[in-house]
């Protein structure tokens, strides 16, 4: 073996798997139709990577919405709440709940932007192998055999799935996961039994929970579990593959003295690897497959910088094995579908077939000489702005004035009651609002028509809010797609393309932006609709942002110089746009910055150095404004632990974020942490279609109080309305205004 992959896309180079499962649920198509869906994409993948070469080919890698799910069936760690359902109908209520049974709950993978669902695990958990010879490693395994592929399946490693998992509502209080340990191994023991005797060579176990913090027990789990593993009589070879960082040096010692075969290391992620291996005194009797090819990122590799790191390698491992740094799940399957990037872009790119093909290379490459023909055409480079570097070079501090003066200068020129009304942005997205936009786009209509169609929208957004009684009214967003993809369009620096679809969760998979050279901003790119939605009131018109952490978390993005660099063009093209709101009048600019915490480093010893780059790209967007213009920001999520003190050194006037889950905890805990600035604890769940009532809403913001004082404490739901329809929109916030004006009367 000299080359292998960890993982490929299963979604179809045209989309196949989610028009597939889509027909399925909406009764188009039969189970047996949707099978044979999966069966075609399975077939095609694992051809496609044989034709291209690749000696060993991953298997299992498929999934009708998630291999975390998968493994739950395939353990029958089943809730008991859809024990009453089997077969896909079980699978797919598990994934998104039907009638009366909620979902099982879905976090994110890793620090990536694929999400998987939560394991629900309690102490009376019994696992099994419900499908034995039938189980779907076996019968992925061998569906590729009858096509002459042998491949290796893929599972996520027993210590990883325990330590992904949540305990079960009932659960005892102190009980882990990690305690049912020794009953999952006993069960992939008997799989590994099973895979052996169906003729599988090779596994690869998953474990890139390794490259996070682990306690010693948590590392001793693991000893113990590859030792069960490895002095099992019949058995495959076992790979276990670690990626998106670097492995701890306690656990790769005890993988160096288990007996598994091969071990996986991310050297794109986790530069730190080496160091790693050779504190270790590397592995001499073991196999490394070395992730040189980058399965995170779309650029193409250094041919002989990867090289150079394999031959490194050599003499720390018995063997050596080019692969990719992760499973290629995270990126578009095809360079070649995209026929209108601009050349320059598209000679510095691979997404997963070309990444093969790399691979593939590299692998060749190794047997000869720098000399021979692994020589490779030098990539273009970024482009560089350089009147963006030298504003960036000479931009002073990014503070703003004493924070009491400015909540003093705005009280006095915004007027605003204590307790003030406001949403977060969005107004529900009708399918009118995005018909017009889709007829843009195809050209179907002219700009005009479409401009004074967004206007409408706007002002018939405006005349609801002005009726509803809100405070501080929105534009509503009509015209944004994405919040992301809005300003990647718009940004110079950015590509978008046609067919670069990676899978976020289940059916919806995302086109990220392409990041690839210096940002800059041609032209304003929200005041036409911002100035055009505040000549309609006499109310403050919030200004709405994307900042720049969230712009460059939900894109691909350029990794020939850090990100905090990168951070920060982004950052000034924000002031920029700050700038020219302010100077149009606008007199609240809101910046949402939902993925603050999504880039947060896998291990706590990277936390400061990245909060300190994301806060100071916050600060250098939001800091050129004055006394009087109130910046807003707006974060999706109430568990804030490690990034609480950030959220304060952001410095926005007013924080928006999710606490109608945690009844307003989280507002105590700002100010715990010493936080002094407005408050927005979202009053209510825009998740759920549910109207919440005024009472419900007046105990929450007296909650709240309990904490701030009124004049700080804002009043909105927990995130924004677009993918909400306006019936149960327009409820909600009528009692929104009630629940606000009532307490404000006792205040
Ligand atoms: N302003 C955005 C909206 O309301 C915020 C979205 C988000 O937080 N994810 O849609
Ligand atoms: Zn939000």
């Amino acid at each position: 073996m000299k080359t292998t992959i960890l993982g490929y896309p299963r979604i179809g180079t045209r989309r196949e798997l989610k028009f597939a499962t889509e027909d399925f649920w909406a009764g188009r198509i039969d189970a047996a139709a949707l099978e044979k869906a999966g069966a075609d994409l399975r077939g095609a993948v694992w051809t496609g990577l044989r034709d291209a070469g690749l000696d060993a080919i991953p298997s299992n890698t498929f999934s009708f919405y998630d291999h975390v799910l998968d493994t739950s069936v395939l353990v029958d760690a089943v809730p008991e709440r859809y024990r009453g359902l089997d077969g896909l109908d079980r699978y797919f209520a598990m994934a998104r709940g039907v009638q009366d049974i909620p979902a099982m709950e879905m976090t994110k993978w890793f620090d990536t932007n694929y999400h998987f669902i939560v394991p629900e695990l309690g102490p009376d958990m019994r696992f099994r192998l419900p499908g034995g010879v039938t189980s779907k490693p076996v019968a992925e395994y061998l569906e590729a055999r009858a096509l002459g592929i042998e491949t290796r399946p893929v599972l996520v490693g027993p210590l990883t799935y325990l330590l992904l998992a949540k305990p079960a509502a009932d659960a005892p209080a102190g009980f882990r996961p990690l305690d049912l340990l020794d009953g999952l191994v006993e069960v992939y023991a008997e799989l590994l039994e099973r895979l052996a005797g169906a003729g599988t060579e090779w596994v690869q176990l998953d474990e890139p929970a390794l490259v996070a913090d682990r306690t010693d027990g948590e590392v001793a789990a693991l000893a113990r579990a590859y030792a069960r593993l490895g002095e099992l009589s019949s058995r495959p070879h076992l790979l276990v593959a670690t990626y998106f960082g670097t492995i701890g040096a306690e656990a790769l010692r005890a993988l160096a003295s288990s007996r598994v075969e091969a071990v996986g290391l991310d050297f794109v992620a986790g530069p730190g690897n080496l160091d790693v291996l050779a504190s270790v005194g590397g592995l001499l009797r073991k196999t490394v497959m070395a992730g040189v090819v980058d399965g995170r990122n779309i650029w193409r590799a250094d041919r002989q910088r990867a090289k150079a790191a394999c031959a490194t390698l050599l003499g720390l491992a018995d063997q050596v094995v080019v692969s990719t740094s992760c499973s290629l799940l995270h990126v578009p399957i095809d360079l070649d579908a995209e026929d209108a990037l601009d050349p320059a872009v598209r000679g510095r790119l691979a997404f997963a077939r070309q990444k093969v093909g790399e691979v593939v290379a590299l692998g060749e490459a190794l047997g000869e000489d720098a000399a021979g023909p692994a020589a490779q055409v030098p990539a273009s480079t970024a482009g560089i702005d350089h009147e963006v570097r030298a504003r960036l070079d000479t931009l002073g501090g990014s503070s703003r004035g004493d924070r009491e003066t400015r909540f003093a200068a705005q009280r006095a020129s915004l007027g605003l009651p204590d307790l003030a009304t406001t949403t977060i942005g969005s107004f529900p997205q009708t399918p009118e609002v995005r018909r017009v936009r889709a007829d843009r786009r195809a050209g179907r209509i002219s700009e005009d028509d479409y401009s004074q169609a967004m206007r409408q929208e706007i002002a018939r957004v405006i005349a609801l809010q002005e009726e509803l009684g809100l405070d501080v009214l929105v534009h509503g967003e009509p015209e944004r797609n994405d919040m992301v993809q809005y300003f990647a369009e718009q940004l110079d620096g950015y590509a978008a393309t046609e067919h670069g679809w990676v899978q976020s969760y289940g059916s919806r998979y995302v086109r990220p932006p392409i990041l690839h050279s210096d940002v800059a901003r041609p032209r304003p790119m929200t005041v036409a609709w911002t100035t055009y939605a505040q000549g309609l009131t006499s109310k403050p018109v919030k200004g709405m942002l994307t900042g720049p952490v969230t712009m460059l978390a939900w894109s691909f993005v350029r990794d020939d110089q850090p990100l905090a660099e990168t951070a920060r063009q982004v950052a000034l093209a924000l002031r920029d746009e700050i700038g020219d709101l302010e100077s149009a009048g606008i007199r609240i600019v809101q910046v949402d910055e939902p993925a603050l915490r999504e880039l947060l480093p896998l291990r706590a010893a990277g936390h400061a150095a990245y909060l300190d780059w994301a806060v100071g790209a916050f600060r250098l967007a939001t800091s050129g404004v004055a006394d009087t213009t109130q910046i807003h920001t707006h974060m999706c999520y109430s568990e804030f632990g490690e990034i609480i003190d950030a959220i304060g050194a952001l410095d926005a006037d007013v924080t928006s974020v999710e606490a109608a889950r945690s009844h307003m905890e989280l507002v105590g805990d700002l100010r715990a942490a010493g936080y002094e600035n407005g408050i927005g604890p979202g009053v209510y769940d825009i998740h759920s279609p549910r109207v919440p009532s005024a009472d419900e809403i007046e105990e929450n913001l007296r909650r709240a109080l309990q904490v701030v004082e009124p004049a700080k404490l804002w009043v909105n739901p927990d995130c924004g309305l677009k993918t909400r329809a306006y019936p149960e929109t327009e409820a909600a916030l009528r009692n929104l205004v009630t629940a606000a004006r009532r307490v404000r009367e006792d205040a």
